[in-house]
């Protein structure tokens, strides 16, 4: 099994649990809960399974070539060098403990992400039995709010902390990354440490001790620094630094880090190239790479983080547009490279998506908007009264249910606003009206009849206040 192998059974795993948890039946119900929990608990062995078959197989097949190529070096060369058969339970020993330590990785990164997925879950149940309770209480909680609230926050959710994921690397390098990129990373790091560790062991049980680090470039800031020079494994050649100043516990300079430690044979050197080694493996411990080096590094590594950030942004629309977001990360990736109208047209799309909601869709939104969010989605709703009209209803039918909905409406933005001060002022400004009120106050007002006024209120259920629009930053 091979790292892209792998890699590709825990994307597949986390796609197929991204699309239960969002396309369930019934968020917040316990058939919800069980439905996706009996599915994290497949995802969670199919993953620990291949992460075993993994450790089982690649590690010890990696670890195999290190001891054959350097077998095969030596040999070449005339060298000296005791088959690694000879030293069986060290290379053993080895194997294991590298076997071991990735296997504890992954199965610790799956445990994360199984939390994270329960807490998800539970969450949602919470906010199901927190809304029953308010109902009890007799607070007017909109009927039918319950499922795409839950739906909102687990998309809210989502988009801020990301679907799967595991912290990688420390200190200011850390960053989350999805399991199966992190599996992936593992994956890479641990088929190297093999491959080093079958060299170093095999170099120093024959009594070798000193080594090279690959040189590659662009590289990043802490191997620009290591690379090229010569090392002694054991620490007690004090021409050279010691390997521990180079290599971690996990023999690599870093995570994710492709140099490694290659044989550097002192009786195929002359006189001078080992002086010249000397000098070179002491100069001083500082980034050394030139100006083009660093910025051909760093646009490889905005490369990779753009690639990222697009996956993530996929699954943002996934999660908000559904069924309307490309079917694949492939075709997304297309859709934005090409821009133009195809790509403006989905992030319209995906902008608006708040704004063309019912009130009931974005309950947990209440008291959480902008002003100019809260303009924007009032207009929007009003804009669309005269078409939720049954055209074959009688004139005053029409009417009220027009004027029924503005309020409602208003209602509704004025509980969205954050601005709760506004919004009290704007309710004592412009009180709601009863239908036969306003009804009244329009034939005085403008003169006219009755069914003029009638059809008035309809013809004006689209029109907002332009001084209130313009008030709160909205102008078109
Ligand atoms: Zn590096
Ligand atoms: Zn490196």
């Amino acid at each position: 099994m091979t790292e892209q192998t792998l890699a590709n059974l825990f994307l597949e795993a986390r796609n197929r649990l991204y699309k239960t948890i969002l396309e369930a039946e019934g968020v917040g119900t316990k058939v919800y809960a069980n439905s996706v929990l009996e599915q994290l608990n497949r995802e969670l062995r199919r993953m620990r399974a291949a992460g075993n078959r993994f450790v089982d197989t690649r590690v010890p097949s990696q670890y195999q070539r290190g001891l054959d190529a350097i077998y095969a070096y030596f040999q070449s060369n005339h060298l000296r060098m005791r088959r690694p058969e000879n030293f069986a339970s060290i290379h053993t020993d080895a194997v294991n403990e590298i076997a071991r330590n990735m296997q504890h990785m992954i199965d610790s990164s799956l445990v994360t992400v199984g939390r994270q997925v329960q807490r998800y879950v539970m969450k949602a149940q919470d906010e199901v039995l927190r809304q029953a309770g308010l109902r009890q209480t007799g607070v007017k909680v909109a009927s039918g709010g319950t499922v795409s609230d839950m739906r909102a926050a687990l998309i809210k959710e989502l988009q801020e902390n990301g679907f799967m994921t595991v912290q990688y690397g420390s200190g200011v390098g850390a960053r989350q990354v999805p399991v199966d990129a992190y599996a992936s990373m593992v994956a890479r790091s641990t088929s190297r440490e093999a491959g080093n560790t079958a060299r170093l062991n095999q170099l120093t049980e024959n009594g070798y001790d000193l080594v090279k680090i690959t040189e590659h470039y662009p590289t990043c800031e802490v191997c620009a620094m290591h690379q090229g020079r010569v090392y002694s494994i054991s620490g007690k050649d004090k021409r050279f630094p010691p390997l521990s100043k180079a290599f971690s516990k996990y023999n690599n300079i870093h995570p994710n880090c492709r140099h490694s430690a290659t044989p550097w044979i002192e009786s195929m050197r002359t006189g001078e190239e080992v002086a010249e080694a000397i000098q070179k493996s002491n100069r001083p411990w500082k980034d050394s790479r030139s100006a083009r080096e660093v910025a051909l590094y760093n646009s490889q590594q905005d490369k990779n983080r753009q690639a990222r950030n697009t996956l993530y942004q996929y699954e943002r629309y996934k999660a908000r547009l559904g069924e309307d977001a490309p079917k694949s990360l492939k075709a997304f990736t297309r859709i934005k490279k090409a821009g133009g109208s195809e790509w403006e047209g989905l992030h319209e799309k995906y902008k608006n998506w708040l704004y063309e909601r019912e009130f009931n869709d974005i309950i947990d939104k209440k008291g959480t908007l902008s002003n100019y969010q809260v303009r924007k989605w009032y207009k929007h709703h009003d804009q669309a009264i005269v078409s939720k009209l049954d055209p074959a209803a009688p004139l005053e039918a029409r009417s009220r249910g027009a004027h029924a909905l503005r309020n409602q409406y208003r209602q509704e933005a004025r509980e969205l606003m954050a601005d709760r001060e506004a919004a009290e002022k704007l309710e004592a400004e412009n009180p709601s009206m009863s239908f036969e009120n306003l009804l009244i106050d329009k034939m005085i007002r403008k003169n006219i009849s009755e069914s003029a006024a009638m059809q008035d209120i309809i013809e004006t259920s689209g029109t907002t206040n332009r001084v209130v629009d313009r008030t709160l930053g909205l102008e078109d």
